[in-house]
């Protein structure tokens, strides 16, 4: 057997075949065995599907190994490789980034074959899987510290072409939310990897805060929304209801739509996540603890908007993230 980072199954084999992603071992840890799931109907849209890039966000784990238990009955033509986990270091220390080398695996693509455990993940799953799809779902979600609805997530892309395409295939998992993210931060992402090579790329930020049996079963038929658009499955998509709500929005925001904590404390939400907030609404407080003495400072909305995303309740430094605002997309 090869040292090689490797595949153990023939991803061109037809129907089903599992097996596993083996990713190479290093000076840093031994070799890894990410389970792999391939379900080849012949001809038509090729998928991958991932999950588990950060440790801490279990939701797409989950919903990938519902997937594998329905998709054989469901799926009607195509190819679908589903990995639950790309790293499994951070999903068992339940961290974002994996413990060994204390890497963002989102900011390590397309990774080295000679690096540490986190750059030779991002290095097998960039040769060995992005060449066998065409559009990959990457799940994550907005993790533990966030309120923040069903959604699918996309930077704005400079190939136009792209981005129509990209937006197109985000408003058909029909969440909630679809979100055009201005970021400062996207060298290494896997999205900007497999974009750079005209692929779409969605990345699916189903939810924050705790993981319910609820909002498991939205993000699990917004997936299969999003597989119907692509012709994979033959069924009816339903937008899933959230809050008693059945709609699903399409928002842009901008790195100003950041709202930051003004001094080091505990923040107070005092707003939820699709909120419509007027000019001087409140969105938290923020308590500073050393002292009685000092007030605690309100955190308003500078403009009428809608809130996307609420931090919980925490101990925050000053200038840390505690909401983000958003606007309807004008096109
Ligand atoms: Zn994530």
């Amino acid at each position: 057997m090869s040292n090689a980072s490797h595949l153990t199954l023939d991803l061109n084999a037809p129907c089903m075949s599992t097996g596993h992603l083996v990713v190479a071992k290093g000076a840093d840890c031994e070799a890894l065995s990410l389970p792999v799931f391939c379900l080849n109907k012949g001809e038509g849209p090729r998928l991958l599907i991932t999950g588990g890039n950060h440790g801490n966000e279990l939701e797409g784990p989950i919903v990938s190994r519902r997937l594998v238990e329905w998709l054989p009955e469901a799926q009607t033509c195509g190819r679908v490789i589903i990995v639950p986990e790309i790293n499994p270091l951070a999903v068992q220390a339940w961290t974002r980034n994996t413990p060994v080398d204390g890497k963002n695996l989102n900011r390590e693509f397309p990774g080295r074959a000679d690096g540490s455990v986190t750059e030779r993940i991002a290095d097998a799953v960039s040769r060995l899987l992005v060449p066998m799809a065409d559009t990959v779902f990457d799940l994550h979600s907005f993790g533990p510290q966030w309120e923040f609805p069903p959604s699918v997530v996309t930077h704005p892309i400079a190939n136009a072409a792209l981005m129509a395409k990209t937006v197109k295939m985000a408003e058909a998992f029909k969440f909630p939310m679809t979100l055009i993210w201005e970021h400062d931060d996207t060298p290494g992402m896997f999205d900007t990897f497999v974009h750079n090579q005209g692929k779409v790329f969605i990345c699916a930020e189903l939810g924050g805060g705790a993981v319910g049996s609820e909002v498991l079963s939205i993000y699990e038929a917004g997936v299969r929304n999003a597989l119907i658009a692509l012709g994979l499955i033959e069924e009816e998509a339903e937008c899933p209801t959230f809050r008693q709500r059945k709609s699903s929005q399409t928002f842009e925001t901008l790195l100003s739509d950041r709202l930051k904590s003004p001094a080091p404390g505990i923040f107070e939400p005092r707003c939820s996540v699709l909120d419509e907030v007027k000019p001087g609404d409140l969105i938290g407080v923020l308590h500073p603890m050393e002292s009685l003495s000092a007030g605690s400072i309100d955190i308003r909305a500078p403009a009428g908007s809608v809130v996307c995303a609420v931090k919980s309740a925490r101990y925050m430094e000053v200038d840390e993230a505690v909401a983000m605002l958003a606007r309807p997309l004008e096109r």
